[in-house]
């Protein structure tokens, strides 16, 4: 075993994520403008072979979690022979995917059998024009089709739906999202809006804090704290009568850095050591020039251990990074 992956400041990274397309089919508003972005040429992108290697390369310095997303990974053709590559991955212990849920019902049998473990589903609303709202697109039926879909794999397992949470949209989704929690098997999200939307609109007042809808939620289904994991990004509650579990990621009003174990990589082949990194280190050129694994390991080691010791969010002078969430894989 080669030696372990960490940072300059003690943290060790075991978990990757992957943005296999910068594309989608949505056009949330706190991600994508409505005309789109400028997208990367076909070549541009890094091939299969390519991220299974790197993969393959990561988890040898002690990565176990892959988490694959964009984008919307499963606009990315062939995707599920992909998922089928990755999970051939020895010493790969987890490998999990974010997604839309558009074309999970046409998928989701394909990917349970490419070897997929967990499935995360990204819904604002379970009302069909507030859904439409926030997405753009009218598709509330077809993504709930979708997560039906997953669900009938019981292998695949939690499933998680995340809702982003802007005040003046969010606040009514709490009891609802709560209910839907407790009458089904999912368990539900609320991550907080953070400084990465494409049309660059975000302000700190936007934020709905995932205490306010913890509050909101608990008013109405008392919740108790379920103790976290070192490294967890959402604290759990769960409902006091034991009908179910809620997950609240609040990046903004309670940072996490000190505990991230994460890196990322974008379609392009760029290490994203942050979500809010300014620089970021190119793995395409090096992989295309035959450079050999002793030498990608040492770039990646390089990167990992410049690691940022935080996020500036929400520290005076703050700038957003040049890259919106779409183009960097969350
Ligand atoms: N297209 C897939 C999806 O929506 O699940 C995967 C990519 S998407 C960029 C990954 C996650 O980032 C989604 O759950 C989305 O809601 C979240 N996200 C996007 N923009 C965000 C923002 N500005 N703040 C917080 N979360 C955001
Ligand atoms: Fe697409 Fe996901 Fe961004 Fe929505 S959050 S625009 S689905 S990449």
């Amino acid at each position: 075993m080669v030696e372990p992956l960490v940072d300059g400041h003690g943290r060790r990274i075991s978990d990757l994520r992957v943005s296999v397309t910068d594309r989608c089919n949505f056009r949330c508003q706190y991600c994508m403008p409505t005309e789109g972005l400028p997208w990367l040429e076909r070549g541009e992108i890094l091939s299969f072979e390519e991220i299974e290697r790197v993969v393959r390369l990561m988890v040898g310095m002690g990565v176990t979690d892959v988490r694959l997303t964009g984008g919307e990974p499963l606009v990315r053709r062939e995707f599920t022979r992909l998922v089928a590559m990755l999970a051939g991955v020895e010493g790969l212990a987890d490998l999990a995917l974010t997604t839309n849920g558009f074309l999970l019902e046409r998928d989701a049998d394909a990917l349970v059998a490419a070897g997929i473990d967990r499935v995360n589903v990204s819904i604002d609303s379970l009302q069909r024009d507030r859904f439409f709202q926030m997405t753009r697109r009218d598709s509330l039926p077809q993504v709930l089709r979708g997560l039906e879909a997953v669900a009938r794999h019981p292998e695949v397992h939690p499933i998680k739906v995340n809702a982003v949470a802007m005040r003046g949209f969010t606040e009514a989704e709490a009891v609802p999202f709560a209910e839907f929690a407790r009458s089904t098997a999912f368990q539900v999200r609320f991550i907080e809006f953070m400084p990465l939307d494409g049309d660059r609109s975000w302000r700190p007042d936007d934020v709905l804090t995932g205490d306010e809808l913890r509050a909101t939620i608990h008013a109405v289904h008392p919740l108790e704290e379920v103790p976290r994991e070192r490294s967890a990004t959402a604290r759990i509650f769960r409902f006091r009568d034991g009908r179910g579990e809620m997950g609240f990621i609040n990046p903004v009003s309670e940072p996490f850095c000190d505990d991230c174990n994460r890196i990322r990589l974008t379609a392009e082949g760029k290490l994203r050591t942050c979500l809010f990194s300014v620089g970021e280190t190119d793995l395409r050129e090096p992989l295309r020039a035959g450079a050999g694994d002793d030498e990608l390991r040492h770039i990646v080691r390089d990167a990992v251990w410049r690691k940022e010791l935080k996020h500036r969010v929400s520290e005076p002078g703050f700038r957003p990074p040049p890259r919106t969430m779409s183009a960097i894989g969350g």
